[in-house]
């Protein structure tokens, strides 16, 4: 069941990447500029994949030169999409090391260095890199991704008018290079929502019985922490097996369910909790995936939301709110 869940969404992951691609090919994929934080956007990046960085025992650091604008005007979506690719790649096959992203910006052109310490690219196999469907010995063995990673990349870069070149060397690692026409802007279209703090649930209202299933021990607590911060009971699982019995030891008002999981994984587990005598909790999908057909499918297999990670503070209880119609007494963040 968790094997063909799990070969479910890898097929999502796949049709989803063809359209795309078919798109480019066409000709019509656009580039739906916005200003926005750049900073911010390679922050969010780092924090994704810092704990599949550090399961593997690597290092990953984002280098900003100190003049690089914060803010700028691009396609935010597709930019994060590409960098996602490249950082994908770079943790998924290197072994030990590091893995660096340099932001550079000046001169008129942004320069987005990933850079890693794996089994590098064979010469001949450079040409063909960003073929679609091209994957090296590396990336067959590994028995993972499609191949379109790189060739999508690319489409995109050019879509932005800009390129990805790459230098590597077999045995000492690969750098990957992303350089665009450089727009700075002065603030971000859309500004983020103030950072707002929850004090705990107003007046009247029983106190909460959340779920977190998490594998990631890190994402567990940091999310148990802010629930019991917010005046939660709370109760933490590492898998979607575990998830199931909780819920059928215990009524939970929501199950915070991360989406990747051993044993049986978010959706499958969903399902199960679905099937259960009684009421269902609400149960929230959180998951990285970045692509707006995952969520579909996450809310048409039994998820009442989907909460994007890496999530704000503020949403996870403003989602709270909406699903279970209570309240929280809201402290506003200084101002700075
Ligand atoms: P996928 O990662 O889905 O296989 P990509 O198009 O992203 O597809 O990458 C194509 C191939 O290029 C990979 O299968 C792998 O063989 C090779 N490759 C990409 N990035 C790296 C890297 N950082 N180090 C070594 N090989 C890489």
């Amino acid at each position: 069941m968790t094997v063909i869940n799990r070969s479910g969404g890898h097929l999502l992951q796949l049709i989803n990447e063809i359209l795309e691609m078919s798109r480019i090919e066409a000709g019509r994929a656009s580039c739906d500029a916005e200003d926005f934080d750049l900073h911010q956007l390679l922050e969010n990046l780092h924090s994704l994949f810092l704990m599949r960085a550090r399961d593997k025992g690597l290092t990953l650091t984002v280098v900003m030169i100190p003049d690089l604008p914060r803010f700028i005007r691009s396609d935010q979506r597709k930019l994060r999409q590409i960098l996602f690719n490249l950082l994908g790649n770079a943790v998924k096959f290197t072994r030990a090391g590091t893995v660096r992203i340099d932001a550079t910006g000046r001169a008129g052109r942004l320069e987005l260095t990933v850079v890693d310490t794996g089994p590098g690219i064979a010469a001949d196999d450079l040409p063909r890199l960003f073929q679609p469907f091209m994957q090296t010995q590396v990336g067959q063995r590994t028995g993972e991704g499609s191949g379109l990673g790189l060739a999508l990349s690319r489409g995109f870069a050019q879509v932005l008018g800009g390129e990805i070149t790459v230098v590597s060397q077999v045995g000492q690692g690969s750098t990957f290079t992303l350089s665009l026409p450089l727009v700075v802007a002065e603030k971000a279209d859309r500004q983020p929502m103030p950072e707002r703090q929850v004090m705990g649930l107003a007046p009247g209202y029983p106190p909460l019985q959340i779920l977190v299933a998490d594998d990631h021990a890190d994402s567990r607590t940091l999310m148990a922490s802010l629930l019991e911060a917010g005046g939660c009971m709370v109760t933490t699982v590492g898998d979607g097996a575990a998830a199931v019995a909780a819920c059928r030891s215990q009524r939970h008002d929501l199950v915070w369910m991360d989406i990747d999981m051993p044993a049986l994984d978010g959706l499958a587990a969903a399902k199960a909790i679905r099937a259960l005598p009684g009421p269902p909790p609400m149960i929230v999908a959180c998951t990285a995936a970045a692509f707006e057909l995952d969520r579909l499918h996450m809310l048409a297999n039994g998820c009442d939301d989907v909460l994007a990670k890496p999530y704000r503070e503020d949403q996870i209880f403003l989602l709270m709110e909406r699903l279970l119609h209570v309240r929280f007494v809201w402290k506003e963040a200084r101002q700075q």
